[in-house]
């Protein structure tokens, strides 16, 4: 580690939440390191989608607090993306292609406009099959592999560094990997997205979390007229000179990033029927990544219950879209030094209720 890099928090995984939350801190003036394996994690993997609206409002469970915390983080998006030249994409289009589809998406609609968000009827575009077309300037995509790229820069353009390393312990205040031996810090935050769970025999919170693989595709394909289609679990995202699309989930697969063909043929089958024109488009690539999933799909946020070690992990399907948010709310309580508020942010503590790691075992 060179002379300098002292940070007084360090940071495991650069993933969005761990890039993030990087950021929010510098932002406090607070030193900080990151200390990353250096291999993809879900962030990398993923459709890099900022959709409060077709994940939060859709679910029936999503508590409103969380809705809300959503498209706060939606709005800090805004920021980040200035702040680090990042392009985001908008507007989104949501086909419906059976009426369960029409009415879930007149639910979201409803829903939406209580929070203050439009989603409107428009046309379905040629080549795609579907009974109805909604489109919102409310949700937005960034591409996953730029953003790391950008946030990693800003990151490093402010001062901050960035070790390659496999954490393998934990320890109060203090994080080991066979290549740095043991380093301690003020706060070390454990933000490597599902790889936390390797850490469960020092922090048992992480025990709790699921591995839900997901699968996606590029296709070789100069991209539609719109640059975000939802159609139920179907996402086609044109990216550059090509169509990524998305996703498969499976919480029964098995928790490695190997890439397996058949969710990739039933993904494609699918496709053929929302766009029969793209059923023989050439596949350039396919990936998989592990989405850290929690029993009750929300993240794990704060206090580890190891002192001086924090939680930043089990984002699931939504981990780009919390991650400023989720920075936000953590750069706070460490610059603050009050983990609970007291009576003073009823929202923050509904939050930090909400997240709270130790919840699984009460
Ligand atoms: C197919 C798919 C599609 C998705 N689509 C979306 C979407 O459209 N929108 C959205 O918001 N979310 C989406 N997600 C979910 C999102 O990708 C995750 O919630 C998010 O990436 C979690 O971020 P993270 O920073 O916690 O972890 P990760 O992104 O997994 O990053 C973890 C980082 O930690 C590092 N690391 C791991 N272990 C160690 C260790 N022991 N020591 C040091 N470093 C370590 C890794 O190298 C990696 O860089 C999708 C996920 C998948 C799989």
């Amino acid at each position: 580690m060179p002379e300098h890099a002292h940070p007084r928090i360090w940071i495991i995984g650069a993933g969005p939440v761990g890039l993030c939350a990087a950021l929010a801190l510098q932002d406090k003036a607070l030193s900080v390191g990151i200390v990353d394996a250096g291999h993809p994690g879900a962030g990398w993997a993923s459709g890099g989608m900022l959709a409060p609206l077709y994940e939060l409002l859709a679910d029936p469970d999503c508590p409103p607090a969380f809705a809300r915390f959503g498209f706060e983080s939606l709005t800090l998006w805004a920021d980040v993306a200035r702040a680090c030249d990042l392009p985001l994409a908008s507007p989104a289009l949501f086909l419906a292609r059976t009426q369960a589809e029409l009415d879930r998406l007149s639910h979201v609609a409803a829903r939406a406009q209580t929070y203050g968000h439009r989603i409107v009827p428009t046309q379905c575009p040629s080549g795609l099959t579907a009974l109805a077309a909604f489109v919102t300037e409310s949700e937005t995509a960034l591409d996953p592999r730029q953003a790391l790229a950008k946030l990693k820069s800003r990151f490093q353009a402010q001062g901050g560094t960035i070790l390659t390393a496999q954490v393998d312990q934990l320890g109060p205040g203090k994080f080991h990997s066979p290549t740095l031996g043991w380093i301690g810090a003020e706060h070390v935050i454990l933000a490597n997205g599902y790889a936390a769970h390797g850490l469960s025999a020092q922090i048992p919170a992480v025990a709790h979390m699921r591995p839900v693989k997901g699968q996606m595709m590029r296709l070789a394909h100069p991209g539609l007229s719109a640059p975000i289609v939802r159609a139920g679990r179907l996402y086609l995202l044109s990216r550059g000179a090509s169509l990524v699309v998305g996703a498969t989930s499976d919480p029964n697969a098995q928790p490695d990033t190997g890439v397996l063909a058949e969710p990739l043929a039933d993904l494609r089958r699918e496709l053929a029927q929302l766009a029969p024109s793209l059923a023989t488009e050439l596949v350039v690539e396919s990936w998989a990544g592990l989405r850290p999933d929690t029993p009750d799909h929300l993240p794990l946020l704060g206090p580890s219950g190891i002192d001086g070690i924090w939680l930043a992990t089990g984002t699931y399907r939504n981990g780009w879209l919390l991650a400023p948010a989720m920075a936000a709310l953590l750069a706070n309580w460490i610059a603050e030094g009050n983990h609970r508020q007291a009576q003073t942010d009823t929202l923050r503590d509904t939050l930090a209720d909400l997240f709270a790691p130790g919840r699984f075992s009460r």
